[in-house]
């Protein structure tokens, strides 16, 4: 199937930038969260991003507004039927994905791809709520999504060459470098980096140093260009929260037990970026 009109579902941090690149790229994108003020706040963001690109020059001014005007804001989601590749980019709550799993696979038509951007659900579980495992995959963007080259394509247990190949074809379309991966909680990347901003935060929780310094350590050491604490604001503290979870969950042993420091400050709204504080004020 030929892919023109590509929906994306949530418009936050991932899904905007989702939409941005699919756009930036020539495709119809429809925008889908649950309430209008995030669409809006989703439309401002990719607004100010390409008005930088194009006062860098890497954008011309009518590449500028035919972005933004193929980007379709909408609350209803069926009016996901016209799209000929979906990806889903809501929270990291199995409830939530299977929930919208089962929806969007009523609402698009039969051998539309449905691909998820989670960070560590598995896909097989997904794909098995769905009438077309074959055709769901992982589609894992990194952030922030205009500037970050990897995506994981994450393979599940039915899903087919054909689903694999296009998935592939269009990473690259959008100028990404898809690697494949087998279905396993955290997939690769999570599976690695998420413990080791939870052990980050351990050390800060146990007194061993302060924030600063162990991201200094990172940086000036393993030459990161991000320390993991401030990494951790910056993905989201909720968001490391659930992975953290799904890692224990899925794999069972306790080295994936989610700090406790982590745990209060999730629970206390301290989410990192986007809300203002974190390990860091912003
Ligand atoms: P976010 O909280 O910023 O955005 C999630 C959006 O989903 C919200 O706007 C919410 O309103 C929307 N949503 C929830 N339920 C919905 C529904 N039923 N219909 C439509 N919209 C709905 O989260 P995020 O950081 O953008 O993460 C989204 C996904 O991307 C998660 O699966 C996460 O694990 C993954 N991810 C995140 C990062 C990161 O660095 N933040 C990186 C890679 C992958």
């Amino acid at each position: 199937m030929e892919i023109k009109h590509v929906g994306v579902l949530g418009a936050g941090t991932m899904g905007n930038g989702i939409a941005q690149i699919f756009a930036r790229s020539g495709y119809t994108v429809s925008l889908c969260d649950i309430e209008p003020a995030i669409l809006e706040r989703a439309l401002g963001t990719i607004g100010k991003h390409l008005e930088r690109e194009f006062s860098k020059g890497k954008i011309s001014q009518a590449e500028q507004s035919s972005t933004l005007e193929r980007i379709l804001p909408v609350t209803d989601r069926r009016a996901l039927s016209e799209c000929d590749f979906l990806i889903e980019a809501a929270w990291e709550k199995l409830e939530t994905k299977s929930q919208l799993l089962k929806e969007v696979d009523r609402i698009c038509r039969p051998g539309v791809i449905l691909a998820s951007n989670t960070s560590s659900i598995s896909i097989t579980k997904l794909a098995s709520l769905t009438s077309r495992p074959e055709s769901v995959i992982g589609m894992h963007f990194f952030n922030p999504v205009p500037v970050m080259k990897l995506v994981e394509v994450v393979r599940g247990l039915s899903t087919s060459e054909e689903t694999l190949r296009a998935v592939r074809e269009l990473a690259m379309a959008l100028g990404k470098s898809p690697v494949e991966v087998h279905d396993a909680p955290g997939f690769v990347s999570n599976r690695v980096l998420m413990p080791l901003l939870n052990e980050a935060m351990f050390a800060v929780m146990e007194g061993v140093a302060t924030a600063e310094a162990i991201d200094e350590v990172f940086k000036l050491g393993m030459a990161h260009p991000m320390g993991p604490l401030a990494l951790a604001d910056f993905i989201g503290l909720d968001v490391c929260l659930d992975i953290m979870r799904v890692l224990q969950q899925g794999l069972g042993d306790p080295k994936y037990r989610p700090c406790p420091l982590l745990i209060k400050m999730v629970d206390g709204g301290r989410l990192g970026r986007k809300t203002g504080q974190g390990f860091y004020t912003y």
